[in-house]
């Protein structure tokens, strides 16, 4: 029979795994029962619809043997099993999903990985020196035993299996000078990892002891028996109660039960009575998971009944704006066979969604005014979900969620609420001011922020796409408008400078139509006093400002949006006399100089040239 090699990337994984260091080898166990317990999950998930499954809920185990003399562990399930098909896919090559992270953390420091994610089946070679894989799937007759000794390559043959499962039969190294390997064939040694990584494992984890008792009717004389014992409790960790649970346990739990190799920000655990009953544990993680951003991401919570598990992703039980939320929801009050069409529409589930929502509002709440450094990271990572919050449903959400906000701002460049901003803002301050652009440096460089900071205003730095659609629907915090630094309307000049400027360009209207003429895609042009030292900006006129025009003009189905851009000069610059006398002596020369300051005015507000080859001949012919 000839041995298949490795693909490419698992035998690099599997030669990393031989050579781990030795801490980490014992999650081996830890992967082996996960994946038995994965197994029969999906064999009592087909049990529940299809009669074929002769075994019932209680049926399921999974069992730890140990065999010193053989040096054997043995770890069996009688869950759905593997074809022959299934056990060259799956074990001849890494996971799709953890082979992808592989590469990419694959890069500098190789130990990292085993310690970061679940590095699944591979892992058993981190403890043993040859692993066979028997395995009869649910409704086949045939059994097929994989076997390999490491990275040189894996055999596939047919053997004999009665129960439809999978039996892995680890050969345990030979100890070395660093290693003891022995520990993984010591029955006090397993159930202590088994307690420690598995012990919320749905399903009964059982083992053989072996004890002396003595003999009955005869004494002094003790026989050796064998009972087989159960080493996990099983007994959710969300029924417990708090006072009972360590840090480390809530931890560890949703370590396991998530997939996540950073410990969770915040854990939520809520018990309700009344109208709504259910355990809840529920987590906000410390990052976003790798598909966060895909269209492959789903939202929800596990979903039990009297700690029976009815859906893995229960999208109904969260708003989308708490997307990121991982957790579990267990209610004595929901029916088991209770079909995914069913959930949709059942009391129980919504009143619980709602009480949830309230919940989560106010832990992060509680998270902000008490750990704001955690609470930074957590916006770091979800802060866009609570901005798509206040923008989508028209709005509907918008005061349970604003208070959750935070801008970087001219005051510290670090992040401010709303609430914070309004604290410390000057009495006569009459609106909100933000600025938006791809960076905080670019937006320091809009010639408008200098004017404002002057003024002692403090402006919101808006860096990501969807954070001035989620402004622009909040409309007012505390009863101050959001407005825009760059909008044509922004109110931070007093009476008399704009009576000062609104003279000034009635005085000028005839040049500033020419100008205009001379010029496309603009539908003014004016003097300002915003500005300090530059000469020239552009504004926009409406409700769409430039970044928004970038950000709708990438969506697929609104490429006829545009901004109304107004061409301001600063008439406070001698540029303006400049612009006067040219009016009444050389239009041409007006005409390009015009071009010339609206290109400029598009470079400064991070807009592309819109005909870079005239732009340069204008500034050959100045020179
Ligand atoms: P992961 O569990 O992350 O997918 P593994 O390398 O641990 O990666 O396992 C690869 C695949 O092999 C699993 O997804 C599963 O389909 C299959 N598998 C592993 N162990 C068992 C088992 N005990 N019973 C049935 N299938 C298994």
């Amino acid at each position: 029979m000839r041995q298949k090699q490795f693909k490419a990337e698992s035998k690099k994984l599997l030669d990393l795994m031989i050579n781990s260091i030795y801490t980490h080898k014992e999650i081996f166990l830890r992967e082996l029962i996960s994946n038995a317990s994965d197994a029969i999950d999906k064999l009592y998930f087909k049990s529940l619809t299809d009669n074929s499954v002769t075994l019932t809920k209680d049926d399921f185990r999974i069992l730890l043997t140990v065999n010193k003399e053989d040096r054997q562990l043995i770890i069996s399930d009688n869950g759905i099993g593997m074809t022959a098909e299934e056990l060259e896919n799956n074990l001849g090559v890494i996971a799709k999903s953890g082979s992808q992270k592989f590469k990419a953390e694959n890069s500098d420091e190789n130990i990292d990985i085993i310690g970061q994610f679940g590095v699944g089946f591979y892992s058993s070679f981190m403890v043993s020196k040859n692993v066979k894989v028997i395995s009869k799937a649910h409704g086949n007759d045939e059994a097929y035993c994989w076997e390999s000794s490491g990275a040189e390559g894996y055999t596939i043959t047919p053997c004999e299996k009665e129960e439809a499962g999978t039996d892995i039969i680890l050969t345990i190294c030979d100890n070395t000078d660093e290693v003891n390997y022995d520990e993984y064939l010591e029955s006090y040694r397993i159930s202590a990892l088994i307690k420690r990584y598995s012990n919320y494992i749905r399903y009964p984890i059982k083992m053989e002891f072996e004890t002396s008792v003595p003999v009955e009717g005869k004494e002094g004389e003790y026989e050796k028996v064998k009972e087989l014992r159960t080493l996990n409790s099983m007994l959710p960790i969300w029924k417990k109660s708090k006072s009972e649970i360590t840090e480390d346990e809530y931890n560890t739990f949703y370590k396991d039960v998530f997939y996540d190799y950073e410990e969770p920000l915040r854990v939520i655990h809520a018990k309700t009575e009344g109208n709504a009953t259910y355990n809840a544990l529920l987590y906000v993680p410390s990052h976003a998971p790798y598909d966060y951003y895909s269209k492959d991401f789903e939202k929800g919570l596990q979903l039990y009944s009297k700690g029976v598990l009815i859906s893995d992703k229960c999208s109904e039980l969260l708003p989308d704006y708490f997307n990121f939320i991982r957790g579990i929801v267990d209610s004595e009050d929901l029916s088991l066979n209770i079909s995914r069409e069913m959930l949709q529409h059942d009391h129980q589930l919504k009143l619980i969604a709602k009480t949830l929502e309230k919940k989560i509002r106010t832990e992060l709440t509680k998270m902000l005014n008490t750990d704001r450094e955690k609470y930074e990271k957590f916006f770091d990572s979800f802060g866009n979900s609570l901005k798509f919050g206040i923008y989508s449903d028209y709005g509907m959400h918008k005061d349970d969620l604003i208070d959750l906000l935070m801008f970087k701002s001219s005051g510290d460049k670090k992040y401010v609420t709303l609430k914070e901003y309004a604290e410390r803002m000057k009495s006569e301050q009459p609106s909100i001011y933000y600025a938006s652009g791809e960076t905080i440096d670019r937006i320091e460089m809009l010639p408008q922020v200098e004017k404002v900071k002057d003024m002692g205003y403090e402006i919101l730095y808006l860096t990501d796409y969807i954070d001035e659609f989620a402004l622009k629907t909040a409309m007012t915090y505390e009863n101050k408008p959001f407005i825009n630094i760059c909008a044509d309307d922004a109110d931070f000049a007093t009476e008399e400078e704009k009576d000062a400027v609104k003279a000034e360009n009635e005085d000028n209207s005839d040049m500033f139509a020419f100008m205009k003429d001379a010029l496309s895609d603009i539908s003014a042009v004016r003097f300002t006093n915003k500005l300090k030292n530059h000469p020239v900006c552009l504004t926009n006129e409406g409700q769409i400002s430039a970044e928004m025009e970038k950000v709708l003009q990438a969506m697929p189905d609104s490429k006829d949006v545009k901004a109304q851009y107004v061409l301001e000069i600063n008439m406070n610059h001698p540029i303006a006399e400049k612009l006067k006398n040219l009016y009444s002596e050389d239009k041409d020369k007006l005409s390009a100089y015009a071009k010339l300051l609206y290109n400029q005015a598009r470079l400064i507000g991070g807009l592309s040239i819109e005909d870079p080859l005239e732009f340069s001949k204008l500034i050959c012919d100045l020179m």
